[in-house]
């Protein structure tokens, strides 16, 4: 058997034994996790106790390499919450205007930022001045200038910088760019990548261009945007792309509704895809090449991923993702663990040039060279 087979089932056995969380629809039967661990656990900081944040911890009970330590928040009622459900002692609790007081805390490794788009930028290089790690929620940042200053102030600090890119630890995800690297697809020639939901509250942040850096692209379409590269396994040399606004009281200039893109690689693969804020039931990434194809849907929600190739249905099981990222990101952070497919800063630096580029091409009806 392959070994990064071998590293999958492994992965998925350790991590099917652990009970299971109310947020997730889980198709194994929980137990309870007796495998010992000895190792070093990350202390994590979660910044901004919204939904996600909530997604992310709940999952992370099922860590043992990594654990929630402290929180930042500007809500009081929410630290507290979250002191009772995460046993959080007080001297680990910051708002947004202390939290550069971290760096005296030596109890916090690592701030995972889960605020919306516009503040990562500004809380991620605060993070890393206090000396911490940093994990930092997709889009890292709200353009590549502002994604490369979050790099390089994580180098100056010398702490890690990883974007929560949860599908880049999934196992049929994995799978799939396993048997593209093993040939079994033969020359990849297209992906499609299709990512889209209905937005409601027209007052949410994430139709606030300020906040969110754009619309839909930068929340969801980021997915297909980072999906052809690990699909294909390659970087866009092109990029042209097509918007339409159905409706551009809901969708202010600056935030996008429905952008359609295309890219070209350079082993002559290309890409189409489908970013909206419109549409429902748009979560799905084909990829074909001359003696197979993959198809993941749904590709990106929370689970369980659905995949088949022409070889069949994959079958690994499925565990929350956010606890397979958690658990990788700790071996990442404290190891050195090298994963499959990347997930630190420059990963999404190459996400946001692409997406720069995207909302280039759509402005001026270009090709856009990248
Ligand atoms: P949310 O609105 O539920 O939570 C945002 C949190 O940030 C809230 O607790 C809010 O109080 C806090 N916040 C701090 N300053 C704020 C300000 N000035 N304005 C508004 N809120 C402020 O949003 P969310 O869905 O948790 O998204 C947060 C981040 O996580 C975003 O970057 C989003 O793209 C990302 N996210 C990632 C995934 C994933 O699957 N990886 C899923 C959902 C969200």
């Amino acid at each position: 058997m392959n070994s990064r087979r071998q590293f999958l089932q492994k992965l998925t056995a350790s991590l099917i034994t652990v009970p299971f969380l109310p947020l997730e629809d889980l198709s194994a039967p929980a137990g309870p996790d007796n495998t010992p661990y000895a190792g070093p656990v990350l202390r994590v900081a979660i910044m901004g106790l919204g939904g996600y944040a909530n997604r992310v911890a709940e999952a992370m009970r099922a860590c043992k390499k990594a654990k929630i330590a402290g929180v930042v928040s500007g809500t009081p009622a929410k630290i507290t919450d979250w002191q009772t459900r995460f046993r959080i002692p007080d001297k680990n609790c910051y708002n947004y205007t202390n939290f550069d007081k971290m760096i005296d805390n030596p109890d916090i490794d690592a701030v995972y930022v889960i605020t919306p788009n516009g503040l990562h930028h500004d809380h991620v290089i605060r993070a890393a001045k206090a000396g911490k790690h940093v994990i930092c929620e997709k889009p890292m940042a709200v353009n590549a200038k502002e994604g490369q200053e979050m790099v390089d102030a994580c180098k100056k600090a010398n702490v890690q910088l990883l974007v929560g890119y949860r599908m880049h630890f999934e196992p049929k995800t994995l799978e799939i760019i396993r048997m593209r690297n093993a040939g079994e697809f033969g020359k990849v020639q297209f992906f499609q990548g299709l990512s889209g939901f209905v937005i409601g509250d027209p007052t949410q942040w994430r139709l606030n261009k300020q906040l969110a850096g754009g619309g839909a692209m930068m929340d969801i379409g980021i997915y297909s945007v980072n999906g052809m590269r690990y699909m294909l396994g390659e970087e866009p040399i092109w990029v042209t792309a097509e918007e339409t606004k159905t409706d551009p009281v809901k969708f202010a200039v600056g935030v996008d509704e429905t952008i359609q893109f295309q890219a070209g690689f350079p082993s002559g693969a290309i890409a189409s895809c489908l970013s909206t804020y419109n549409m429902n039931f748009l979560d799905r990434f084909f990829l074909t090449g001359e003696k197979g194809f993959a198809e993941l849907n749904p590709a990106t929600g929370y689970g369980p991923i659905l995949g088949r190739t022409n070889k069949g249905e994959l079958s690994f099981l499925h565990v929350a993702h956010q606890t397979i990222q958690m658990e990788e990101m700790s071996d990442i952070i404290l190891k050195g663990k090298q994963p499959i497919v990347p997930v630190n800063g420059e990963e999404a630096v190459k996400d946001l040039k692409i997406i720069d580029a995207i909302y280039k091409a759509a402005k001026e009806g270009k090709k856009i060279l990248l």
